[in-house]
């Protein structure tokens, strides 16, 4: 059955996530569907414009944004931005009285995280982060694992997520103030976030190691991190994350068992294994299912399945992992 009404989204910054991954997947959503933009780039306005027919009314640039209030034609406001500016656009899209989805990292600290949840609160908005693994059946099927025990008892997670970078050395995921950190607050997050779903519980400690080969490359920003978690259960998670290894994996070892995803957060079709042999799920655009999810949550009252709170969370332990690094491996509780 469709849906009765279709919610409408605003995508703040038009890069390369908003440009080959949301819009298009926003002209297959059942529940949204593409109604603004806001950019920096007067040039990426007439693009966009023209590409998705969106009316001058409604495209915005970053001054002129909390306007945005009075755009009937926008429910949702997706921020796309460099990580520093998440906190910034989360809360001006609240005032806006604006449901909004942020992507990840969520933010650069938890100070900010709570700031953002205060006001999509105070606005008595709904607040998602950009997390589409949750709305992914490969995933999905990982968690049901998990709640059904079905490999018995956990004892060992592991999860990577890192890739090769090579590029321009000036952009702002390698510029500390813009970034607020390397391959953890980039990649790592997917890590943290797959020992946290891949084991179903939150890690009551971490420590945490860096390793850097390519300083004159990675200035102001972390390369490779690994750190080790103790799980409430007695099980033990390891996490690797970098910018400078190329693996995306998550892998748990139960007493009768055990499951992979390989790779296991990638945009690129997911694959996943269990000792009992492959799974087997349809593969269709994760940001469809995700903005899909956050609409439907918005609209009938479904489970908000990336809360705010879990893009906090996760903070909190990027901020813990830091912490350990500066005490030389110390072990943090959490
Ligand atoms: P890009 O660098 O490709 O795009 C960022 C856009 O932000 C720019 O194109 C620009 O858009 C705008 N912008 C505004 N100010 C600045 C600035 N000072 N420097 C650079 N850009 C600026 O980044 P991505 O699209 O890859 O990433 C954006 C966000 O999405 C990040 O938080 C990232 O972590 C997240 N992301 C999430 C993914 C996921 O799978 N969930 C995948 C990829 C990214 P304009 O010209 O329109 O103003």
């Amino acid at each position: 059955n469709k849906p009765q009404k279709s919610l409408g989204v605003a995508l703040v910054g038009l890069g390369s996530y908003s440009t080959y991954q949301l819009a298009p997947a926003l002209q297959d959503t059942e529940y949204c569907h593409l109604a603004a933009v806001v950019t920096g780039t007067p040039e990426k306005a007439r693009t966009w414009s023209s590409r998705y027919n969106i009316g001058e009314e409604h495209i915005y640039n970053y001054e002129n944004f909390d306007a945005i209030k009075d755009d009937e034609g926008v429910d949702i406001v997706y921020v796309v931005l460099p990580n520093s500016m998440h906190a910034e656009f989360t809360i001006r899209a609240a005032k806006a009285g604006k449901h909004v989805i942020c992507e990840k990292p969520m933010a650069m600290s938890v100070a900010e995280c709570d700031t953002m949840m205060e006001a999509c609160e105070q606005a008595g908005v709904k607040l998602a982060v950009g997390y589409r693994l949750h709305s992914e059946p490969f995933t999905k099927e990982v968690k049901r694992l998990v709640r059904d025990k079905t490999y018995g008892k956990l004892r060992y997670i592991s999860a990577d997520a890192a890739y090769i970078s090579r590029g321009n050395p000036d952009q702002w995921r390698l510029n500390r103030e813009l970034s607020g950190g390397g391959a953890l607050m980039n990649m790592g997050v997917y890590s943290i976030q797959s020992i946290i779903y891949g084991s179903g519980e939150n890690p009551i400690s971490v420590s945490a190691q860096e390793f850097s080969t390519r300083p004159e490359y990675f200035k102001q920003t972390d390369e490779t991190i690994t750190a080790q978690f103790e799980l409430p259960s007695g099980a033990v998670g390891q996490m690797m994350t970098s910018h400078n290894v190329r693996a995306n994996r998550l892998y748990a070892s139960c007493d009768s068992g055990w499951y992979e995803l390989d790779p296991a957060s990638t945009y690129i079709p997911l694959a996943g294994r269990t000792s009992d042999g492959p799974m087997n799920f349809e593969q269709e655009s994760q940001q469809k299912l995700q903005m899909d999810d956050f609409a439907k949550h918005i609209l009938e009252g479904t489970p908000n399945v990336a809360p705010g709170e879990m893009g906090k969370r996760d903070m909190v332990i990027v901020e813990a992992i830091y912490k350990s690094i500066a005490e030389g491996g110390k072990t943090i509780p959490l």
